[in-house]
């Protein structure tokens, strides 16, 4: 997708308001790594989320709440977004903002590695996930996302082109190859229906089967 589609699709679909464009900045300005989603992909995760009237969400990787805030702001009054970071800086980060959006209430940040604290969360349901942290698990974030989806529930992974790497069979990495097995997973698993969207890095959504 050229530049100029991204804007436009952007600048008509998700402006951004005054909150989201301040953590932006202060995240650029204080040396946070610029990867959040972008806007488009804010809105299209609220999309998501409205369409199956999503109560809770599990998001792996917060960084400085972007996308945890998109996504909470579509939830219900009840609604519950839990979200796992491993850097106390970023959680720090993410929970000054999510309070600035009154979103406290909904928003719950917990500090560790998400290998650590995904089995502490066995037994729970939710009813979306959205992995966007570290690579080299993701086949792990795969099962484990498997295991606390309610039937019906949405899967949905970013960076999932991985720059472009994934298309190429040479780039053996482990990021690339995690990335790549991620992908076939979505794709073939017969317990999820899945897409690969083509956003800027790719984002695969899944739906797990009734
Ligand atoms: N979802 C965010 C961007 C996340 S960037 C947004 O769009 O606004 C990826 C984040 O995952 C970083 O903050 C990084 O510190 C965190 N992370 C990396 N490895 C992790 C791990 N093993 N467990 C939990 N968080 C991790
Ligand atoms: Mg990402």
């Amino acid at each position: 997708m050229s530049d100029r589609t991204g804007d436009y699709i952007a600048g008509l679909f998700a402006p951004e308001d005054e909150l989201l464009a301040a953590l932006r900045e202060e995240a650029d300005r204080t040396g946070l790594p610029p990867i959040a989603v972008s806007a488009d992909e804010g809105r299209l995760l609220q999309v998501l989320l409205m369409s199956i009237r999503a109560r809770r969400v599990l998001e792996v990787g917060t960084l400085g709440g972007y996308s945890a805030i998109w996504m909470a702001r579509v939830l219900p009054d009840d609604g519950e977004l839990l979200s796992i970071e491993i850097e106390q800086r970023h959680a720090e980060f993410a929970r000054r903002y999510v309070q600035r959006a009154g979103l406290a209430d909904r928003v719950e940040i917990r500090v560790g590695r998400a290998l650590d604290i995904l089995p502490s969360l066995d037994g729970e349901k939710f009813d979306a996930v959205f992995l966007d942290a570290d690579k080299e698990p993701m086949p792990n974030y795969f099962e484990w996302a498997l295991r606390l989806l309610r039937p019906g529930g949405l899967l949905i992974a970013d960076n999932t082109l991985w720059g472009g790497r994934v298309l190429d069979d040479a780039e053996r990495d482990e990021k690339t190859t995690a990335v790549r097995e991620f992908n076939r997973r979505m794709a073939t698993d017969p317990r999820v229906l899945s897409i690969l969207v083509p956003t800027h890095d790719g984002v695969a959504i899944g739906v797990v089967r009734e």
